[in-house]
Parts: structure tokens; C-alpha cells; sequence
């Protein structure tokens, strides 16, 4: 991540000109996994690390993009017909260009120089972001006033039909709405959301397993179907569900035996994970740290054995940050298969945990985690120049 000043400097030497600045940020989840494409619920913070442009608008419908992470360049013809996904970083930038017009935004050429610190590939969502700014750009630099909720819709459709990941609205929802010191709290049927307060004697902390499985997204699909199987088996018995965030636990258990075991075992995940995010957020409210932890470490427990979407290394990671002194639980955040783990750590335990975190970690698999302390921070915007 760059400066605003080499960002700037950046975009001028590519570009020419000044621009105006925008910023989407990367989140983490604190509870409620693979929930949001079951129509459930979430718990996510948006982070310090973030995804920035710098652009200025153009007086045609070109788009030219730069990524100062991977320095590669692109750029597409909005008036061209038949724009087509390239199978490449670029689709997530140019399908929210795509589905903006697609939505009825006009939008203009523009240059984009982009700069993301959002870690790639490590479930705290760098592709959210990437889409994130691009969307506020894009609608900023054409006059368009940016609604944060239909932003995050648009960026969904971009990843679901653009790029062919068939990702929930988490992750576009909290970049574009996050609440600083908080976490968000969102129905992602309604997209209601409820900003729940951090107990400031507690702290977010973030540790890298460094391992991402290559099996991610072709396994993420699997899990959908097998939700999507659940309610199609459920429905004869339960009448008209629309979701599992339609089965409440004793349903679900009643009706076990309509469920081949592995889709039941699916099917738990959801509908025990939605019951553990309502839990969580009332928890919080009330300061109730402890039994938050709890959840988590229960949340962590579902991941693992009934949805089976976690790893061996996170597996360790997970059990080494649960068994830390001053530690309220721990789960892996994010689609699975590797990534990162969250933390809630009491304050004063947090330089402690992080050095021996680091160290246990080194010591049973090899690798070096990248582990911080976050505070939760406000959703896409300009950025302060
Ligand atoms: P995550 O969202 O968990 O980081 P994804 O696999 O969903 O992981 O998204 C990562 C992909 O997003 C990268 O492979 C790349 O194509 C794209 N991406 C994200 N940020 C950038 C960036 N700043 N520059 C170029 N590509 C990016
Ligand atoms: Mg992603």
C-alpha cells in the first residue's frame, strides 16, 4: 500500500493529471459463515486495510485501469457490444463497470490507478474491495449519488455473473456499509443492518494461516448446492421455506431423515450457525465477552466437522489462539479452505498473544503467520485527502 501522496504521484506519472481519491476496505467476520447466501445472518467489521483508487473521468466511455499490485493495465469500451468476462483480475473491476450500466447508471470513461493492502486470497475479501472502489469511483466521477446498499447489490452481481463465483452479499454489504468501532450486524435477506459496538476491553485479532487450498471455490459451490438440496428435501415437510434461514434446529431435526447424512450435516451448519450470530449479537450488546467467545469457538467447530471447510493448518492456528491466556475464542473467518483466523482478545493480552501465536505456529507447521490487532473501520467512501 502506498501514500495518498505517492498515490497521487502514481496516477500522474500513468496517467496524467490530479485525482480525486476513493477507498473501499477489506473485512473480517466475526460469526456467521457461508450464512449470507442461505439468506441468514453475519457479523462482519470492515478493517484498516483497504483497497484505494485514484481516477479521474474521461470524455469517452473507456475505463483504463492500472493495479500497482500486480502492475498490470487494462481498459474496456463501454460502447463496445458484448463485453465479456476475461477470466482475469480485471473482470472484477470491469464487471461492476457492466452491471452498473446493466442497473441504469450511466457511467463515464475514467482512469483508474488502484492500490489495495487488503491481503489477496486470504478470505478478508481483497475482491470485495477491488469491486467496492471501483463501484464508488465509477458512480462519484459520473455524478451519480452513491446508495451504499443497491453499491453492494451491484458489486454481488458482478462477482456472481461477471467473474462466476457465486459469493453471498457479505462481504460487498460490509465494505460498503461498515461502521467504525463496530461490528455490523446484517440480515442478509432483508439487508437490515445493526451496528453492534466493540467492548473496547476487548480486541479484534487477525492471524494469517499463510495456506490458501486451491479447492476454495469449486468446494464453495458444492456447499451451495448441498444447501439448496436441503431445502428442496425440507420443503414437503415443512411447506414454504425459501431458505434454510427458514429452518429453525428442532425442524431440521425432526425432519433428519428426509436428508441424505452428508447434506443434513450441511444443513446443521447453517441453520446452528444462524442461531449462534443472533446469539452473538445480543451477547455483545450487553458486553457478555465470554459467552461471544463461546460462539465463536463453537462456530469454529461447526466449520470444521459438519460443513468441512476447514484445513489441517488452520485447524492448529485455531487451537493454538483458543488455548492463549486472555483469549474469548477463536474461529477461521472467511469462505475456507485456509486463510485467516479471528481472535477476541482482551486488550492487555494482545501483545502477549500475538508473540506466541506466532511462535506456536512457527513451530508446529513452518509457517510464519502474519497476525494484527484491527479496529474496526467506516465503510467505502472518499478518501481524505
Ligand atoms: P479474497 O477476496 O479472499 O482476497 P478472492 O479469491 O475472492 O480472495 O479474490 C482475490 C482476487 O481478487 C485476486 O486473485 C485478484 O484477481 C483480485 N484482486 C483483489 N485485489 C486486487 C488488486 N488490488 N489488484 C489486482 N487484483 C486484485
Ligand atoms: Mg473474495
Amino acid at each position: 500500500m502506498v501514500d495518498t501522496v505517492s498515490l497521487r504521484e502514481a496516477f500522474a506519472e500513468r496517467f496524467g493529471g490530479t485525482p480525486q481519491l476513493f477507498r473501499a476496505p477489506g473485512r473480517v467476520n466475526l460469526i456467521g459463515e457461508h450464512t449470507d447466501y442461505n439468506d441468514g445472518f453475519v457479523m462482519p467489521a470492515a478493517l484498516e486495510f483497504e483497497a484505494q483508487a485514484a481516477a479521474s473521468v474521461r470524455d469517452d466511455r473507456i475505463i483504463r485501469i492500472h493495479s500497482l499490485n500486480n502492475g498490470q493495465s487494462a481498459e474496456i469500451d463501454l460502447s463496445a457490444a458484448g463485453n465479456t468476462p476475461r477470466g482475469d483480475w480485471t473482470d472484477y473491476a470491469f464487471g461492476v463497470a457492466v452491471m452498473l450500466e446493466a442497473a441504469g447508471k450511466q457511467i463515464s470513461g475514467a482512469d483508474i490507478l488502484v492500490s489495495s493492502s487488503v491481503p489477496v486470497g486470504s478470505g478478508l475479501s481483497s475482491s470485495a474491495a477491488l469491486e467496492v472502489v471501483v463501484g464508488y469511483t465509477l458512480l462519484s466521477l459520473s455524478g451519480h449519488a452513491v446508495d451504499t446498499v443497491e453499491l453492494a447489490q451491484i458489486c454481488q452481481k458482478a462477482e456472481n455473473d461477471y467473474v462466476g463465483m457465486r459469493c453471498g452479499i457479505m462481504d460487498q454489504f460490509i465494505s460498503c456499509n461498515g461502521v467504525h468501532d463496530h461490528a455490523l450486524m446484517i440480515d442478509c435477506r432483508s439487508l437490515e443492518r445493526k451496528p453492534v459496538p466493540i467492548d473496547p476491553k476487548a480486541r479484534i485479532v487477525v492471524a494469517n494461516s499463510m495456506v490458501h487450498h486451491a479447492l476454495a471455490d469449486g468446494e464453495y459451490n458444492k456447499r451451495r448446492n448441498s444447501c439448496e438440496e436441503g431445502v428442496r428435501l425440507l420443503t414437503p415437510a415443512l411447506g414454504d421455506i425459501a431458505a434454510l434461514r427458514d429452518v429453525s434446529f428442532a425442524a431440521l431435526e425432526e425432519n433428519r431423515d428426509f436428508l441424505p447424512e452428508l447434506t443434513y450435516r450441511r444443513c446443521r451448519h447453517i441453520v446452528t450457525e444462524n442461531e449462534r450470530v443472533l446469539t452473538a449479537a445480543e451477547v455483545l450488546e450487553r458486553g457478555d465477552l465470554e459467552a461471544f467467545g463461546q460462539l465463536m469457538n463453537a462456530s469454529h467447530a461447526s466449520m470444521r466437522d459438519d460443513y468441512e471447510i476447514s484445513c489441517a493448518e488452520v485447524d492448529t492456528l485455531v487451537d493454538i489462539a483458543q488455548n492463549q491466556p486472555g483469549v474469548f475464542g477463536a474461529r477461521m473467518t472467511g469462505g475456507g479452505f485456509g486463510g485467516c483466523v479471528v481472535a477476541l482478545v482482551a486488550a492487555e493480552a494482545v501483545d502477549g498473544f500475538i508473540e506466541n501465536v506466532r511462535v506456536a505456529y512457527r513451530e508446529a507447521t513452518g509457517h510464519t503467520s502474519d497476525i494484527f490487532a484491527c479496529a474496526p473501520q467506516d465503510g467505502a467512501g472518499p478518501l481524505d485527502q
